[in-house]
């Protein structure tokens, strides 16, 4: 039995998607265990492109089973609409199913999401309405999918719902949906998936103790959890390993591996601390070479460079046996590479992001020889530059981790794994 979690180190958009894939040959199970809404998760393919917002990559390989856990919160719609498009490309090729305990996302959700990030400056928010769902169910007037089968009191608690936002959407200049047609269009998409909800946290035990490997998808990344990230800049939800317990229905005792993905360089999408920041020349090749750009706004994202704090946080919190480092290749070209190896803050040193001060932290940089060969065909350790290999073991020396696989392109072939 092997449990497996793959968890973003930094602020997302790690490529975690193309990690899980290197690992899923293995896999019986692709859990997603927290979140509704990726700004996109990418799978090249033999060459094409597919974009995914909440399905998780693993479900292109085939007969990998995709479960979308009991900590996300889904729009049913959506989840319907991204199935009917892996139909569509034959992508679908093994089942995917969805724990009756997901939160439900409902279209006033979506609304207000949409509305307060608007009134209050646009943060890059995918405004898919994941955050006001969960609000909703820490407030216990949460709707689940299960709920949409079974009926039971689901009319009033969708009311409930409504109601209790009912206030906040006029004022920002929205419309009230009607309760009625929300519950008849929930409950209709509900009987769509209905073969597909189950108890997953059941599911996942079952299938390790006949000997399945699970790989446990987290969203997002570290620097963005609820609690441990640069709170109030975060997600509503728990993206770090212990949150793939809460998320499944596992216990922590059965999780056997954590893997952390970090990029070789720092990007953060929306507002909020970015200690290792940085502009001109180098976030234009970073941008560039990167394809960094915010789905949602098509600007680019804010870059920065590799932040070893960061990371060294990220291990410890989410216990990475290994990491992976992706997108290496992006820094090809560089004459030379600064790293973020601590923060200064009012006149001490820290080796951590801190709690508090963020504002005030200045980075404290090494630079390192940079390199101009490509990596997009290296597929040992050995082929790599030796300054990119340099590169490599600073940031697994000084961060204290063990790095086990290396990002050279953005196709399913160009991971190597050391
Ligand atoms: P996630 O949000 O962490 O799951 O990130 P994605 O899996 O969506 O990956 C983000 C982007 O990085 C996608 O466009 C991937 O194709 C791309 N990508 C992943 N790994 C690499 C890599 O090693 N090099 C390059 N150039 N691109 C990569």
């Amino acid at each position: 039995m092997t449990v497996v979690a793959v968890v973003g180190a930094q602020w997302g958009d790690e490529g975690k998607g193309k990690i899980v894939e290197a690992i899923a040959p293995k896999a019986a199970l692709v859990v997603s265990y927290a979140g509704g809404y990726s700004p996109g998760s990418t799978l090249v393919v033999e060459g094409e492109r597919f974009v995914l917002h909440v399905v998780p990559a693993g479900a292109l390989r085939s007969g990998r089973a995709c479960l979308l856990a009991q900590g996300m919160a889904l729009d049913p719609r959506l989840v319907l609409d991204e199935l009917a498009i892996l139909e569509q490309h034959g992508a679908l090729a093994a089942p995917l199913e969805i724990d009756q305990r997901a939160q439900v996302v409902l279209p006033h959700h979506v609304l207000l999401d949409a509305l307060r990030d608007e009134s209050e400056g646009a943060s890059g928010s995918p405004r898919r309405g994941v955050g006001p769902a969960y609000m909703d169910a820490v407030a216990r007037r949460g709707v689940r999918m299960g709920d949409l089968l079974t009926g039971d009191g689901l009319a009033q608690r969708i009311e409930a719902s409504i109601e209790a936002s009912a206030h906040a959407l006029r004022e920002l200049g929205g419309e009230v949906p009607d309760p009625k047609a929300v519950h008849d269009e929930y409950v209709a998409a509900g009987e769509k998936l209905r073969a597909r909800i189950v108890d997953g946290s059941r599911r996942i035990t079952d299938l390790t103790a006949e000997g399945g490997t699970v790989v446990l998808e987290g969203p997002f990344g570290t620097m963005v959890d609820v609690t441990h990230g640069y709170y109030p800049f975060v997600v509503g939800s728990s993206t770090v390993a212990g949150g793939a317990c809460v998320g499944t229905g596992i216990s922590p005792r059965s999780v056997d591996k954590v893997i952390g993905v970090a990029k070789a360089y720092i990007t953060r999408p929306g507002l909020g601390p970015l200690p290792s920041e940085v502009t001109g020349d180098l976030a234009t090749h970073l941008q560039d070479r990167g394809g960094e750009l915010s789905p949602t706004s098509a600007r680019p994202r804010r870059c920065g460079m590799f932040d070893v704090p960061v990371l060294r946080y990220a291990a410890r919190v989410n216990g990475f046996d290994e990491v992976a480092l992706t997108k290496l290749d992006v820094l090809t070209g560089l004459d030379e590479i600064p790293v973020c190896v601590g923060y200064e803050l009012d006149g001490d040193v820290r080796d951590e992001p801190p709690f508090e001060g963020q504002s005030r932290m200045q980075p404290l940089t090494e630079m390192l020889a940079g390199w101009r060969e490509s990596l997009a065909d290296c597929r040992t350790y050995a082929e790599l530059p030796a300054n990119a290999r340099a590169y490599v073991e600073f940031i697994e020396r000084n961060a204290g981790v063990h790095i086990t696989r290396i990002g050279v392109g953005p196709d399913r072939a160009q991971t190597i794994t050391r």
